[in-house]
């Protein structure tokens, strides 16, 4: 037989089983007649003779049908076994395959949601932290997360704008681009700290122009306000570069001069003094003006020797010291630098 398990060595069977059962039926007989026989005598002898020549076929064809079974048997074992085996392989790829699609699926969807989504995440960490600077690394922004991104980023770069624009009209004066009288304030707290703990010399120079009502009542108002405009970038170029130039209101201008004492602050004053007194100045009808200006210099060492008996010197003594020896050089005349030291009764 060849089954559909492929080919078979048991190929006889049903002869097999038919010639058996034909020379079972032939050896029965035979064995029936040994009992026909008296025990002893030769025909017996020879029945019993006959019966084993016609059991041997019988048995041959058995064992050999065993025989032939047994090996059908493995064979189909073996099979049974490959199939097995089969399976085992075909359900391990299945699983693997399947992880396979899991692993794929999990970094397509990391790459095209999660990781997105973290970028938001920090992107809108660091707006929480005014880092409007930051922007997210756009891939793909046609999905919804990638529009999401876009939109992110111009809002960011809005309020970018939005915050810089708001820095520099809270820290620049409007008129002239010189640091504000808050800024102003700020940054002189800073260096007196500074100051304060180094033990260095700290100057500040007030600058207040003189008579200029009668700039503004001869030349108008717009006049007046080119003239602070000059006067201010003036001061600007003048300086050092770490010195602090900031309008403290009206046509008063102040001067940090950070690490400086006050004999070189007031050789400076004196210089930009006699700058400005050189500088003409246009009036819009583009008539030159002359002007002039007044000066209180005061540094960190002698207001602490003027304050040190009442009370700790603060920033703003620095400021009342400078003020007062503003206001003595308009009282000595105008144009002129006076400072703080000599308004100290010791020098007096
Ligand atoms: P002094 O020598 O005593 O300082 O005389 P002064 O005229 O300079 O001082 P006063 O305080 O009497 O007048 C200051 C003037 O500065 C008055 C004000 O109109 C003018 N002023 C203040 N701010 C501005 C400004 O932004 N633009 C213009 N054009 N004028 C200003
Ligand atoms: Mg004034
Ligand atoms: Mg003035």
């Amino acid at each position: 037989n060849k089954s559909r398990f492929g080919s078979l060595h048991h190929a006889h069977t049903d002869i097999s089983v038919t010639a058996a059962n034909e020379a079972w039926q032939i050896a029965q007989a035979e064995v029936l007649k040994i009992f026909q026989q008296t025990p002893g005598t030769t025909e017996a002898t020879e029945s019993l003779r006959r019966a084993h020549l016609a059991i041997d076929p019988v048995y041959n064809m058995v064992s050999e049908y065993h025989h032939g079974s047994m090996q059908d048997l493995q064979e189909r074992l073996r099979f049974a076994h490959s199939v097995v085996n089969w399976a085992y392989l075909a359900i391990f790829s299945a699983i693997l395959a399947g992880l396979g699609v899991l692993i794929a699926m999990g970094i397509v969807v990391g790459r095209s949601v999660l990781q997105p989504i973290a970028e938001l995440q920090v992107a809108a960490r660091n707006l929480a932290k005014k880092d409007f600077a930051h922007r997210i690394k756009l891939r793909n922004n046609k999905d919804e997360l990638g529009q999401l991104g876009r939109a992110f980023n111009i809002a960011s770069a809005a309020l970018q704008r939005l915050y810089r624009e708001l820095e520099r009209r809270s820290t620049y004066d409007g008129l002239t681009s010189v640091l504000n009288r808050a800024a102003f304030d700020a940054r002189l707290t800073v260096e007196f700290q500074s100051t304060d703990r180094h033990k260095w010399p700290l100057s500040l120079l007030m600058v207040d122009i003189d008579f200029f009502k009668r700039v503004n009542d001869s030349h108008g108002h717009q006049t007046g306000d080119q003239v602070l405009q000059v006067l201010a970038r003036l001061l600007n170029e003048s300086v050092r570069p770490g010195d602090v130039v900031a309008r403290y209101g009206g046509e008063e201008f102040v001067i940090i001069f950070p690490d400086t004492a006050e004999a070189s602050a007031v050789a400076m004053a004196e210089r930009l003094r006699k700058t400005i007194e050189g500088h003409s100045f246009n009036s819009e009808a583009g008539e030159s003006i002359a002007i002039t200006v007044s000066m209180g210099c005061a540094d960190s060492k002698t207001c602490a020797q003027a304050y040190a008996k009442t009370y700790a010197m603060a920033p703003e003594d620095l400021v009342k010291a400078a003020d007062a020896a503003l206001y003595r050089a308009k009282k000595a005349g105008r144009n002129k630098v006076v400072s703080a030291s000599e308004l100290l009764p010791a020098a007096a």
